[in-house]
């Protein structure tokens, strides 16, 4: 079963051009007609969730998305899933159905680069092995997987880190031997059979001078926050002070992208470390952990086991 939601895989603009295209315009039926030879891997059925840039996606898409991945599992015709996405947000989505679906069956996302309309599009080579993957019953059990680029990523260790380039999605390092591997799909407990949103998370960088108002406007709008901090964790003074009395749930991560911020290291009682979590992942295991618990102990339990 191919999901669609948009993204440049589904773009389309002028025949040729690479720019100035409109991500998440063909649908899904466009997406597997230009991919020769699909049907000889699996038998496709194809259903459209929605057709955006993925930078538009919002939680009441992912919780609609997974809410649809954990109907169509009880369904025994279906063996897999593939979910094409945009790739500006498709690592959080990635992790988010990590967390929430309930499943045995290959989950795998995928997206492009280049929209359908490019002279050599990436998204029919992305497209083959996101199926291959999830029509193959070695991956029973493994969790969400992103395909891209002639690799295969574990949700929680898929990143963008190019802004360009064609295996702009790739590994954190984490999903690698050596990291203890975390929890996911039927592992997992976090149930959004009955939810329609998510509680607000908001995301802040720190840099030199950063305003600690933007702090405190944060913590009176939204139920928690992720703070994408210098080197393995850390921001001024100022910063401190506020969040130490802000009053939400306040989770440390870092702006460098790489390696992992420890619980040892929060000089503020409040704050739970992210670990190896990128912001932007870490504030999708916040919400989900806000659905549950607003308590420091919990939340730090929570970020060692997701
Ligand atoms: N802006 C696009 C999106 O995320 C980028 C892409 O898909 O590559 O939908």
């Amino acid at each position: 079963m191919i999901l669609a939601t948009g993204g440049t895989i589904s773009g389309r603009g002028e025949p040729g051009k690479d720019i100035g295209y409109q991500s998440g315009s063909l649908p899904a039926s466009e997406l597997v007609e230009a991919v020769p030879g699909l049907s000889g891997i699996a038998d496709i059925k194809t259903e459209q969730i929605c057709n955006l840039n993925s930078d538009d996606i919002t939680s009441e898409i992912w919780i609609a998305l997974a809410q649809r991945i954990n109907a169509l599992t009880r369904e025994p015709d279906t063996d897999g899933f593939v979910v094409t996405h945009g790739t500006d947000t498709l690592e959080e989505t990635a992790y988010f159905l990590s967390l929430t679906i309930k499943t045995e069956k290959p989950v795998v996302v995928t997206g492009a680069m280049r929209p359908a309309t490019s002279n050599a599009p990436d998204g029919p080579q992305n497209l083959l092995l996101a199926v291959k993957a999830a029509a193959s019953s070695a991956n029973r059990g493994k969790g969400v997987l992103v395909a891209f680029a002639g690799r295969l990523i574990p949700a929680r260790a898929a990143v963008k880190r190019h802004t360009a380039a064609l295996d702009a999605i790739t590994s954190d390092g984490t999903g690698q031997a050596g990291y203890t591997s975390r929890r996911h799909t039927t592992g997992t407990e976090f149930d959004i059979a009955g939810l329609k949103t998510l509680p607000k998370v908001a995301v802040l960088y720190f840099a030199v001078d950063a305003d600690p108002a933007m702090v405190e406007y944060a913590a009176s709008h939204s139920d928690g926050i992720v703070i994408a901090g210098a080197g393995a964790g850390e921001f001024s003074l100022a910063w401190r002070a506020v969040l130490e009395k802000c009053g939400v749930p306040v989770v440390v991560s870092s702006r460098t992208g790489c390696g992992p911020v420890l619980q040892e290291a929060m000089v503020c009682a409040n704050a739970v470390a992210a670990g190896t979590l990128q912001p932007a992942k870490a504030a999708v295991l916040l919400r989900l952990a806000l659905t549950k618990t607003r308590d420091t102990k919990e939340l730090i339990r929570i970020f060692c086991t997701y």
